[in-house]
């Protein structure tokens, strides 16, 4: 079985303890590679290496560096969208489109911002304010989309000249592993930017806690994330946390397209996107019509081995992740909703028979206080609800612990933008689903996080400023 490595001061190596643990393929439930379990010692090695690269890779040209990986990315696209589709579940053509070409994206977009970060520096005032890298950021990146969310953390803590430790997810860390063995030849200097593969509560807990760490930026689960903002207050790191979401998508009588845009809000990537509508409120005169076409557009959606390209709906991550959902479709038909399509698991015939297969599933009927319209599944589970009036629609969208994303589709602009000043949201889209320019702040209120990273906000959150006086 293939074996992963870490990366660590430029050279792939196994861990020190010589354990690894295996890792499955979601759509046939079978290991198919195994990650080294990492733990203090690797980690060590992993800040020797970047506190040597410091003093060099502030004064490199950063941004060549970040447009060479993004190069070879590109040249391996097609392996790593391969790569991607096995470790994670999500059919093919999405996890080349979006996860590795996302991936690219980043790269390229925070390499271009690395250059003006130079700039900032260089002003010759009298009192002038400095822009500089903190040191040494640790990153820690989740299972759901994991190229993308790993580029997206670790690019704009490189462009910003820290040297980065980055902890992928130990659910699928395949990609995590190809990237880091293009380093070298894309002209990083060794240590610069080294990946540690294991389990959250060890390596991963040993990122937070140490004390050449300064700076941790997190994508996961809101339990997860108060655990490391917890252990990281204790050496006031500077945190940045992009956790869960229960986001409403909110139909009014006269949208136009509000279907497809809802259906693939509740249902892309097997709706393991934080930013997924998991909560569809509807307007009372159009629910019926609307529930009976989304129910029909969410049978049609096409179930299968994530590999073909004509499957639209690929494999949920994990056992353990698919009895999760499972179990929340299982409360919520304890807490009274009807199930009008879904329900269960799928099996998918030949090579994905063993495969953890959900269909997407509806459900109505459910108050709104209840475990399931309250609580994050990151499944392929949507439930409905109708509302009367916008004040309706915003006591439900805004009723949850969370804050993240919210989408309103309404022909009517201006209550549109009464709708998005008024959501607990840190994202509202207007007639649309997650489309986000690379350049804008992206992150929650409540407890979908803390802090914003994307554009400059990111490059911001990995520098410290000085203030720099000279007395004339
Ligand atoms: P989930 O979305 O399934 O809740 P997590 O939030 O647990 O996933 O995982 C997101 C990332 O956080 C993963 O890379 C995981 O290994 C890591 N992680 C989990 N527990 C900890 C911890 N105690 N300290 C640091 N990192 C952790």
């Amino acid at each position: 079985m293939q074996k992963i490595l870490n990366c660590i001061g430029g050279e792939m190596k196994a861990p020190v303890s010589g354990d690894y643990f295996e890792t499955v393929d979601p759509s046939t439930g079978k290991a198919y590679a195994l990650v080294p379990d990492s733990d203090e010692r690797d980690l060590e090695l992993a800040v020797k290496a970047a506190q040597a690269a410091l003093p060099l890779w502030k004064k490199l040209d950063r941004a060549a560096a970040l447009h060479r990986l993004a190069d070879l990315m590109e040249e391996r696209r097609a392996d790593f969208a391969r790569a991607e589709c096995i470790d994670n579940g999500r059919p093919l053509a999405a996890c080349d489109s979006i996860n590795v070409m996302r991936g690219i994206a980043n790269l390229r977009f925070f390499a271009g911002l690395a250059l003006e970060t130079e700039k900032f520096g260089n002003s010759g005032l009298e009192s002038y304010t400095l822009h500089q890298p903190i040191g040494i950021a640790g990153v820690i990146s989740p299972w759901n989309l994991p190229l993308l969310l790993f580029t997206w953390k670790f690019a704009p803590a490189l462009a910003a000249g820290n040297c980065v430790i980055a902890k992928p997810s130990e659910i699928t860390p395949m990609t995590a592993f190809m990237l880091s063995e293009l380093v070298n030849e894309a002209g990083f200097p060794a240590g610069a930017f080294s990946v540690l593969h294991g389990k959250g509560a060890k390596i991963g807990a040993a990122l937070v806690a140490h004390p050449d760490v300064p700076v941790l930026s997190f994508t996961g689960g809101t339990a997860t994330g108060i655990g490391l903002y917890t252990a990281a207050a204790q050496r006031l790191k500077k945190v940045s946390l992009e956790l869960g979401g229960k986001n409403p998508t909110i139909v009014f009588d006269d949208a136009k397209g509000a279907v497809q845009g809802a259906l693939a809000a509740a249902f892309s990537n097997q709706g393991q996107i934080c930013l997924c509508g998991s909560r569809l409120l509807v307007q009372q005169g159009i629910y019926e019509s609307f529930k009976k076409e989304f129910v029909a557009a969410a049978e049609a959606i096409k179930i299968g081995d994530p590999l073909l390209p004509e499957t639209q709906h690929g494999a949920t991550v994990s056992k353990e992740h698919m009895e999760k959902v499972l179990g929340y479709i299982d409360l919520a038909r304890k807490e009274g909703g009807r199930v009008l399509t879904g329900g269960g698991r799928v099996t998918v015939e030949g090579r994905c028979k063993e495969g953890y297969f959900i269909a997407p599933t509806v459900i109505e009927g459910l108050s709104a206080a209840c475990r399931t319209n309250q609580e994050e599944i990151f499944g392929p589970v949507v439930t409905l609800m109708p509302f009367k009036d916008e004040d309706e629609a915003i006591a439900l969208a805004n009723g949850t612990q969370y804050g993240l994303a919210a989408s309103v589709w309404t022909e009517d602009r201006a209550r549109a933008d009464r709708m998005a000043a008024r959501l607990e949201s840190g994202i509202v889209w207007l007639n649309c689903w997650n489309m986000r320019d690379l350049a804008t702040p992206f992150g929650g209120v409540k407890q979908s996080g803390v802090g914003r990273e994307g554009g400059r906000r990111a490059l911001e959150f990995f520098t410290e400023e000085k203030t720099v006086t000279r007395v004339a």
